[in-house]
């Protein structure tokens, strides 16, 4: 049976062309139920305006994205990383999402093991601010092609364990098809996420088949090689009932007519996902 769209939630960077204003007006229009905000978005139409036009909106906000990119070889450098990541968690609370997704960053300059201490400590330091400002954080895994300067957490097992050592509510993790789907052990720590109530998003888009470029050429649901609905349904069986957020950076995607493209979004969902 197809989706409906109550837990379907789109990024504001999916339909880049569209300024805030218009993209909430069409996903209202359409039924879509949520928006994950970025904040090149949020900072063009503004943070004041933008709480506005959430609040006069039914689309709900899920999340902010994206804080991180904690490891650097200066201290100076990893302490600059945490006062922007609370400055991103206020701007989080300004608009009223409540959740800052993370990209943990790495330094090529230094082992992914000290990037990955970095990214530890950085995030420990966040979870007062965090806590206060009701905004809690996700660690999202990013595919190991990324580990160069992205990030220096490339698996759900990474991200599980960086989670479970912080142990706080204010600290979960996003699970995001695009970076994951490969992975032999994915089934077991998506159980193993929701077991530790860690799982606090869920990313969809597809891996296209060639991929044109490494960052901008996303698929959406159902043009590539992903097996959408069986990680769905690991996804509900390790409890989640968030919302299923489509994620797609697209040059292609986003050179097309976004309101033609809004449907193709919408019927991908329903069908393919
Ligand atoms: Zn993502």
């Amino acid at each position: 049976m197809p989706h409906d769209l109550s837990r379907l939630c789109i990024h504001s960077i999916t339909t880049k062309p569209w300024p805030l204003a218009t993209a909430l007006e069409r996903y209202a229009a359409a039924g879509v139920g949520g928006i994950s905000i970025w904040q090149d978005a949020a900072q063009a139409t503004g943070l004041p305006e933008t709480r506005r036009l959430l609040d006069a909106s039914p689309v709900e906000v899920v999340s902010y994205v994206r804080g991180g990119f904690f490891p650097h070889s200066s201290p100076a450098a990893r302490e600059q990383a945490v006062t922007d990541n609370r400055k991103m968690i206020d701007e989080a609370a300004e608009i009223g999402a409540p959740l800052l997704v993370l990209v943990c960053g790495a330094e090529p300059a230094q082992s992914l093991t000290e990037s990955r201490e970095q990214i530890r400590e950085g995030i420990e330091r966040l979870i007062p601010h965090a806590t206060a400002s009701g905004v809690r954080l996700a660690i999202e895994p990013l595919h190991p092609m990324y580990a160069d300067t992205r990030s220096a957490i490339n698996t759900l097992n990474q991200a599980n364990d960086l989670a479970e050592t912080i142990d706080h509510d204010a600290v979960g993790v996003a699970v995001d098809v695009y970076h994951l789907w490969w992975d032999d052990r994915l089934k077991a720590q998506i159980l193993r996420c929701g077991a530790q109530n860690n799982l606090y998003a869920f990313h969809i888009c597809d891996w296209k088949v060639p991929t044109m470029d490494m960052l901008l050429d996303r698929g959406l649901m159902g043009e590539g090689c992903i097996d959408l609905p069986l990680i769905r349904s690991w996804v509900e069986a390790a409890g989640f009932d968030g919302y299923h957020e489509v994620e797609i950076f697209s040059e292609t995607h986003w050179a097309k007519d976004q309101d033609c493209y809004l449907e193709e979004i919408i019927s991908a969902y329903r069908e393919k996902s």
